[in-house]
């Protein structure tokens, strides 16, 4: 059976959707690059904005455009509207959140133990989600209560995959040729917080550091609350990339009390401090929201003097947009919609800049990439598409194709979709 995977949304959608395809792949069957080909179609949908739920159905319905397979719906969108995704067109399963683990099994009416034996070996998925990284769940649910945030309703109480079952799935990644892992959660950083013993989200990455030779280990999303002082000492080992991705979501304390977000504009700031006493050019990353309910001129101007000071190396802004059945959805003072887009198009002119400065100072430095795509480029060779541990885009030109290794190389230029680069040595 041909099988095509499609995935909207964040990187725990993208962690399932491949282990989907490495037990559809143990089970015999083929992984295709198109909904056109396949004789199943997997969407695993999102809903963390009204953008993300629209974007859900519209890729449903494009697959089932594309032929006659039979869909097959999961991910939050579906599991807060399962009425509505099974009246697409071509849907004949919807499989909530709770059970998405046991997806593949439902489909192929296989007992679910069958995918328990052993971790499965991942390989990079065909067509657009040919990435060389390995995203790896190692955490599901949240416990905040962060008012505009529909996700957490979507993937209930928080849970974490025991130690000894990740770093095993970490060394089968890397049997499978995996060179990056990235741990991803709904909220990585309350990583072991549920047993009965807690742990700390250390205290899996030094298991991993400890107990795999996997050559990158990078951390998705981490909310700043969950990091303390000590927690930087990980990054003695120079396979933990020096990227933080921590949400902010605004730079107003007034604002981030009404998302009921636990930190403050100065708790951050130090945060990012204490990050960059570690390593002077640690690559920090957010999200933020424009036009949350009640955001006066006032703490939107002094959201976006804060965004401009902590010089991030990029982000993502997201307009607010009301999500049924959330706090945010239900308060006063809601922003009219002009307004929340042009508060999101001078935040995003702030994150360009910033982004662009954090590039600039890395011309002439000499890094370290692992090559994520590659295209031929006739007899001269191949021009190769990589990201540096600090998560910046490089492309340079090759007489090989150096697909999923790693090459020294010079920075020397900027473009607008990154860094250019020049291989240094033999390149490898
Ligand atoms: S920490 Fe807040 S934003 Fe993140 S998943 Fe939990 S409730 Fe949602």
């Amino acid at each position: 059976m041909k099988v095509y995977l499609d995935s909207i949304g964040c990187r725990l959608n993208q962690s399932e959707i491949e282990k989907f395809a490495g037990q559809f792949r143990q089970a015999g069957h083929v992984i295709v690059d198109s909904a056109g080909e396949a004789d199943v179609v997997v969407v695993n949908t999102c809903t963390v904005t009204s953008q993300a739920a629209s974007d859900s159905r519209q890729k449903i319905r494009q697959a089932a455009r594309a032929g006659d397979a039979e869909i097959v719906v999961t991910g939050c969108w579906s599991t807060l509207e399962p009425q509505a995704a099974s009246m697409l067109p071509g849907v004949r399963r919807v499989v909530a959140n709770p059970q998405k683990d046991a997806l593949v099994s439902a489909v192929l009416n296989l007992p679910e133990a069958v995918f328990d034996l052993e971790p499965l070996a991942r390989e990079p998925l065909p067509g657009l989600h040919m990435r060389t990284r390995a995203f790896l769940k190692v955490q599901d649910g949240c416990d905040n209560h962060c008012t505009f945030c529909i996700t957490r309703i979507a993937r209930g109480e928080g849970r974490s995959t025991p130690i000894q079952q990740i770093v095993a799935e970490v060394i089968a990644a890397q049997q499978g040729g995996v060179n990056e892992v990235v741990l991803s959660g709904v909220h990585l950083g309350s990583w072991g917080s549920d047993f009965d013993r807690p742990l700390h989200l250390s205290h899996l990455i030094s298991a991993i550091l400890k107990e795999t030779d996997i050559p990158r280990l990078r951390l998705s999303s981490l909310e700043p609350w969950d990091l303390d002082e000590t927690f930087f000492s990980l990054w003695e080992n120079s396979r933990l990339c020096r990227h933080l991705h921590l949400p902010l979501q605004s730079g107003s304390a007034a604002t981030l009390h009404r998302m009921a977000r636990k930190t403050t504009p100065e708790s951050f700031a130090s945060l990012v401090q204490q990050a960059r006493t570690v390593s002077v050019d640690m690559a920090i990353t957010t999200d933020l929201i424009a036009g949350f309910p009640g955001e006066t001129e006032a703490e939107f101007a002094e959201s976006l003097h804060f965004v401009e000071q902590m010089e991030f190396a990029g982000g993502h802004v997201f307009t607010f947009s009301e999500r049924p059945g959330t706090a945010a959805a239900r308060l006063a003072g809601s922003v009219a919609h002009k307004v929340r887009k042009q508060r999101g198009a001078m935040l995003r002119d702030v994150l360009a800049h910033s982004t662009h400065q954090f590039q600039k100072r890395q011309l002439g430095c000499e890094v370290t990439v692992l090559w994520e795509a590659t295209d031929s480029v006739g007899p001269q060779g191949w021009r190769l598409h990589g990201l540096t541990d600090h998560y910046l885009k490089v492309t340079a030109f090759a007489p090989r194709r150096l697909w999923n290794q790693f090459s020294r190389v010079q920075l020397i230029d900027l473009s607008d979709d990154g860094l250019l680069g020049i291989l240094a040595g033999d390149g490898a």
